[in-house]
């Protein structure tokens, strides 16, 4: 018998074989899943004989299907939140349902598994005590230049999900803002038939992926490895992120002074650092 609860299931990747048992008995016990899409899901819960009802809650839906689930978990029934693959929330739809629920007093309940992120990141080789996760980049390519812009000094391995129709794009746009020696490890497919993990610097990786049509298609997690450190003054990282921002927008005495009115540090001290990330 379960609690109570909604419970946020993470399915696989890929490989289904990657499903985990309490997945199995949370989704086959509770009196409702509600998942991204219902037809995509119907083939997950026909291999492990699951025959739960199921609702859609996906992006353009979620904030209605609150009172539903919460009307649910007032009569007494347990409720399974899955995405179409891996961990639900995680640049997937979720985080307004389980908020509500909370905010509601009902417990919420998560069963891990399969994330791409993570995946990735124990299998590229890429310092992983420290790394951030950017999702997916902006589909513009202003946008997306400005994002790439805003992580290009962090030293945190910084990772990224890509499609396959613009894979070639955000490598590109990678190459002209990081340059061409930041080392970049593409992870294609993981846990399918033509799983591939590769690193190169960035140059040597935008050719390789050209050269190859079949390196373009699929499901693509990208991993940039951290900015080399620089010499710094002692700021904190976040006065450290909002100096870069205001150095690729300002003149340089204008982003320190806007620097020193956001962060409370010192503007003559910035101006230094300023230097020194500009060097
Ligand atoms: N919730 C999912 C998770 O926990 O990883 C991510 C969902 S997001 C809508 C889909 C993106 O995740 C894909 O475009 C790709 O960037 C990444 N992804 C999902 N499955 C993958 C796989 N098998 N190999 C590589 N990347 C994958």
């Amino acid at each position: 018998m379960l609690d109570v609860s909604l419970y946020v299931v993470a399915t696989p990747i890929g490989n289904l074989g990657d499903i985990t048992h309490r997945a199995i008995e949370v989704l086959q016990s509770v009196a409702l899943i509600a998942a991204e899409d219902t037809r995509h899901s119907a083939r997950l819960m026909a291999q492990f004989n699951i025959k739960t009802p199921m609702i859609s809650v996906h992006d353009h839906n979620e904030r209605q299907r609150v009172a539903t689930i919460i009307n649910k978990l007032s009569a007494g029934e347990s409720v399974a939140l899955i995405s179409d693959a891996g961990t639900p929330l995680i640049s997937d739809p979720g985080f307004i349902l389980v908020r509500a629920v909370r905010e509601a007093g009902f417990k919420v309940v998560p069963i891990p598994g399969c994330s791409a992120v993570i995946t990735a990141l124990s299998a590229a080789g890429m310092p992983s005590n420290n790394f951030i996760f950017e999702g997916f980049l902006p589909a513009k390519r202003v946008g997306r230049k400005k994002q790439l812009e805003s992580i290009a000094n962090d030293t945190r391995t910084v990772i990224f999900y890509e499609s396959t129709h613009r894979i070639i794009d955000s490598l590109e746009d990678m190459l002209e803002v990081l340059g061409a020696d930041r080392y970049v490890v593409i992870a294609r497919e993981l846990t399918k038939t033509f799983e591939t993990i590769h690193g190169d610097k960035l140059s040597g990786l935008v050719e390789w992926v050209k050269a190859d049509h079949n390196q373009q298609k699929g499901e693509f997690v990208v991993l940039v490895s951290g900015a080399e450190p620089v010499e710094t003054t002692g700021f904190s990282i976040e006065t450290l992120r909002v100096l870069d921002l205001m150095i690729a927008e300002l003149p340089l005495k204008q982003a320190c002074a806007l620097t020193a009115k956001i962060t409370g540090d010192k503007k003559n001290a910035l101006y230094q650092e300023a230097l020194l990330r500009k060097e």
